[in-house]
């Protein structure tokens, strides 16, 4: 696709805006991938210029390899180029490969194929675009670049100039730097200067005079790769290769399998280097302790280094760089575990070798090859010296035309200043920064020249949403969007912006304060965080007829049981609407009303209507489909599912959409696709609720036990310190404990994070009482049915055992929230409380207030629950069991997820092995176990499997 072009001085023929790309490596290819989508989105056009004397685009030094030992290093699954497809690169590779077992999320692909990868997706893109965004790649190396008003234009290495309304430089990584290397060394045509040239190894593989053996200094990423690229030496079997550097450490590889990283939650870790230092060292300790790896401590700080980055000082970052930047460097920067298997290999068979040494000298032997010197006093007679000490950290020494372009003063002012010790230039979210501190220059840069502001700026992962974000920023500087003033005017260009916006880009009516402390409130909300209502309410405070700021906080009391005055917050919406407001918050504060007086109907209908008119409306949206315990517009799960995946082009990659989509993908049961999105969602926003709710799923549903409950401990201490419904997510990690046959951590889990007064009203119902029933059916009860197995009239009932008292958690809940309760999910947790009471007679009362409900599956599905729990409460095992079982395929009409509806077929399984079909229950028991592992169910089915022996001993 790539299509050699000579441009020449002037503007775009088209009369589109021009956006050159200097660079066509991996970044330069990302940028025009996300500039094609976003503009064909806003229906822009627009012409891209990709200028990069390479053949192809997509490659650059990393991807450009033709070694296929060469891997990614970074799994599969971090690699997508699209953030809002996170299984988009193993989809692609799978296709590829379609038998192999390499093709999945957390294997290493060879890296070559991620430039063939990046390289069709863009093809395809551009197939998609062709309407709106045409790209050429002009293989061309600029070498100068000047500002001409508005536009700038870039001087090619044939002399053309190209004029553009944007430039972005993708220039990646500096050249390798070797001012370590002696003169004698630097001069010496054994010397390999960039093992990354086109080429540069092959005449070190083919040769067969001189010494045999191969020098390379340091010790990292780039010297695995030229080992493994030389350990195939066919020709010269003696050859040894020894690698040098200043510490002789090799990067630390990666495990076998991938684990979820731990996201530190930052906020008290001060800004002074010592107090980092220290709470950096006490992350990897805790984390390495509880979860027995270091690496998720490693991986959660990357999202993290950012944010501590901008906190140090000048003086500080360099300290940091002198002492520190190496050991990251060998945990961050880690090889895949193939890898470090061949490595190992070579060393265990001596063709390896590593020492911590310098080089002091260097001779020219006359056989060919060098004599070298190390700085520890020893000589070594080598065919080839390999530098592999990675690029030049400094751009202004690495002698780049551009660069020094740019850095150069023109009437006294450079177009770019350095960033922290040259490594990159300084910039505003990716727009240069000029001499003089402005941003006249319509100049971005992104990945490896963004590092000394950033710190981690050059693989994948973060390239791809500093792409994203730059796509935009450049397509708002070159075709700006039409934009509606407050007096209906329409204007295009840079005119102020006239109202207040939301996170989302949706106006609100009201001042720039109340705005801010608006946006803080509905932050919270959408990462699930507690506090919102009262930022909502400062906003309302600070600008009384801000009608949507009234709206939210009574839709958050009404939908979410935030502590709010409903009806009073509806009327102050209704007499801030008399002042001002638009067509979305007036249809809001209506919709609102209409879910308080009707939620199920009228109000689900209008909730329904609004978000067709306005999918962005995240506060709309949020109470439609919430994620925790409350009912949104529907029960049914295929209607949610579909409401949430219509508002996909409206959101696209947004980290709140994401995480809401990786919900309904656990739901859907498509587990590795919520996991990689939920991941995606983290590594923008590691405070998002919804996707550490979807992820939790994800764990509890594949039977990773251990690990949840570690992983979830650590998010709720770190992220999730503010989240709301914390006790859900205590819940949680107690399931996994359950799932574990560890009844002592639930005990402890229950008094500490789940039992009143810690937890109070729907969360107490709905988290900690079914926990407790939860624990007398599976184990209390369980083992007492099967321990007694003696005659149904001697067998112990659950509601006897050592679980702490249900009474406790009911009398911190609302009566009326149980006896009389709206939704079926409220209902049937109700009816598990009271059974869990062992109370038969509010359960009955219970039973006849769902049955004469207007709704269906209250008056059906949650009034029949009722009775099977009954029936069990009653020890009538037969009737229990054939009423649940009745129950079980109407479930999913009661809403909440799989695992919180699995309460009613825990409570089946303890009334199948009291009513003796002991058979059913170990079908059950096989047909779980089939889907995912589980310590408990393993030990149930150990037990019952002994009784259907010897059914004799069940009746004695
Ligand atoms: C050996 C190696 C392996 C890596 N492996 C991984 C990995 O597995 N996963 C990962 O996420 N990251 C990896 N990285 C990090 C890597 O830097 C980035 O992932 C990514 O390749 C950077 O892409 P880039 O486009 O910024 O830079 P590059 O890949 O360096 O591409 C820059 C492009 O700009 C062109 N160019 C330079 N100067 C000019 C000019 N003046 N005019 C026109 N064109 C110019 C070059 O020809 C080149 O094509 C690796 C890096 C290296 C060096």
């Amino acid at each position: 696709m790539s299509r050699p072009a000579a441009t020449r001085a002037g503007q775009s023929h088209t009369g589109r805006p021009r956006v050159v790309i200097v660079g066509a490596g991996a970044a330069g290819t990302l940028v025009a991938l996300h500039l094609a989508r976003a503009a064909t989105r806003r229906s822009t056009r627009l012409d891209v210029v990709l200028l990069d004397p390479a053949d192809r685009w997509g490659r650059g030094v990393s991807f450009g390899t033709f070694d296929d030992q060469h891997l990614l290093n970074v799994p599969a699954s971090g690699m997508s180029a699209l953030p809002e497809d996170p299984g988009h690169f193993v989809s692609w590779h799978r296709r590829q490969h379609p038998l192999e077992a390499a093709a999945d999320p957390g294997a290493f692909a060879p890296r070559r194929e991620f430039g063939r990868y990046l390289d069709e997706t863009l093809q395809a893109a551009l197939l998609a675009a062709a309407d709106h965004v045409s790209v050429r790649h002009v293989r061309a190396r600029a070498c100068g670049i000047r500002r001409l008003g508005d536009r700038v234009a870039i001087t090619t290495s044939q002399g053309h100039e190209v004029h553009a309304e944007a430039a972005v430089i993708a220039t990646g990584l500096p050249a390798a730097g070797h001012a370590w290397a002696p003169e004698s060394l630097q001069d010496s045509a054994f010397f390999v200067p960039d093992p990354w040239a086109p080429g540069a190894l092959d005449i070190v593989r083919r040769a067969r005079t001189g010494p045999a053996d191969v020098l390379m200094v340091g010790t990292g990423l780039t010297m695995v790769d030229v080992a493994l690229s030389l350990s195939d030496a066919r020709n010269r079997p003696d050859r040894i290769l020894h690698g040098v550097s200043r510490h002789g450490r090799l990067p630390r590889s990666h495990a076998d399998e991938i684990r979820l990283p731990a996201i530190p939650d930052i906020s008290d870790w001060g800004d002074s280097l010592a107090s980092l230092r220290a709470h950096v060292r006490e992350h990897l300790s805790t984390v390495a302790r509880t979860a027995g790896d270091w690496r998720p401590a490693v991986d959660g700080l990357r999202f993290q280094v950012a944010a501590l980055w901008q906190r140090l000082s000048e003086e500080e970052r360099l300290d940091f760089l002198s002492k520190d930047a190496g050991a990251w460097n060998v945990l961050r920067h880690r090889m895949p575990p193939s890898s470090a298997r061949q490595v190992r290999t070579l060393r265990c068979a001596g063709r390896l070798t590593l020492r911590s040494a310098s080089v002091a000298y260097a001779e020219p032997l006359s056989a060919g090859g060098l004599r070298i010197g190390l700085g520890d006093g020893t000589r070594l007679d080598a065919g080839w010296v390999i530098n592999c000490t990675g690029p030049q950290g400094d751009i202004r020494r690495v002698g780049d035309p551009l660069l020094d372009d740019l850095l150069r003063p023109r009437m006294g002012v450079a177009l770019a200043t350095v960033a922290t010790a040259g490594m990159g230039l300084r910039t505003v979210d990716g727009r240069l920064i000029d001499a003089h501190g402005g941003m006249k220059a319509p100049l971005w840069t992104l990945g490896a020249l963004r590092r000394g502001e950033l710190w981690e700026s050059t693989a994948v992962p973060e390239i791809r949403a500093q792409a994203r974000a730059l796509a935009l920023s450049v397509l708002d500087s070159v075709a700006p969007l039409p934009r509606r003033l407050a007096d209906g005017r329409l204007v295009s260009g840079h005119h102020p912006v006239a109202r207040p916006r939301d996170p989302l880009g949706l106006p609100l009516s009201t001042t720039a304060d109340a705005a801010a402390a608006y946006n803080s409130g509905l932050e919270r909300v959408m990462r699930l965080q507690s506090g919102g209502e009262d930022l909502l309410r400062q906003a309302t405070l600070l600008d009384p007829d801000f009608a949507l700021a009234h709206a939210a906080i009574a839709m958050l009391g009404h939908e979410s049981g935030a502590d709010t005055d409903v009806p009073s917050a509806l009327d102050a919406a209704h007499r801030a609407l008399t002042k001002k407001g638009d067509e979305r918050e007036r249809s809001l504060v209506d919709v609102v009303a209409l879910r308080v007086r009707d939620a199920r109907h009228q109000g689900a209908q209008a909730l329904v209507d609004h978000i067709a008119r306005h999918p962005r409306d995240v506060l709309a949206v949020s109470a439609a489909v919430p994620t925790i315990a409350f009912s949104g517009v529907t029960d049914v799960q295929r209607e949610a599912w579909e409401l949430v995946e219509s508002l996909a082009p409206a959101y696209v990659d947004h980290w709140w959409y994401i995480s809401l989509l990786s919900f309904v993908r656990q739901d859907q049961g498509r587990y590795d696709e919520a996991a990689l999105l939920a991941e995606s969602a983290l590594s923008c926003e590691p405070s998002s609720g919804h996707a550490v709710h979807a992820l939790t799923h994800v764990l509890y549903e594949t039977g990773q036990h251990e690990h949840g409950r570690v992983w979830l401990d650590h998010w709720v201490a770190q992220s999730g310190r503010s989240a709301s419904h914390r006790a859900h997510f205590s819940w949680h990690a107690a399931l996994h404990e359950l799932a574990l046959n560890d009844t002592e951590a639930v005990r402890r889990r229950y008094y500490s994070q789940l039992a009143p007064p810690t937890v109070t009203g729907v969360r107490a119902l709905v988290d900690s009482s079914s926990l407790l029933w939860r624990w007398q059916v599976t184990v209390a009860g369980w083992d007492a049915a099967v321990r007694a197995a003696l005659p149904v009239s001697s067998l112990v009932f659950p509601g006897e055992s050592a679980t702490p008292p249900v009474a406790d958690v009911l009398k911190a809940v609302e009566p009326a929230l149980i006896d009389r309760p709206q939704t079926p999910f409220v209902a049937l947790h109700g009816a598990v409380a009271l059974a869990a009471a062992g109370d038969a007679e509010r359960l009955r009362a219970l039973a006849r207030h769902c049955r004469a409900h207007s709704d269906p599956t209250l008056a059906s599905a949650v009034a029949a629950a009722c009775d099977g729990l009954q029936a069990a409460l009653e020890t009538r095992w037969t009737a229990a069991v054939r009423i649940l079982d009745d129950v079980l395929p109407q479930l999913p009409l009661v809403g909440g997820s799989a695992a919180q509806r699995e309460l009613v077929e825990e409570t089946l399984l303890l009334c199948l092995v009291n009513a003796r079909d002991v058979g059913a229950a170990q079908g059950l028991l096989e047909e779980r176990l089939a889907r995912r592992p589980s310590p408990l169910d393993r030990r149930r089915l150990r037990t019952i499997s002994t009784l259907h022996e010897e059914p004799s001993e069940l009746v004695s």
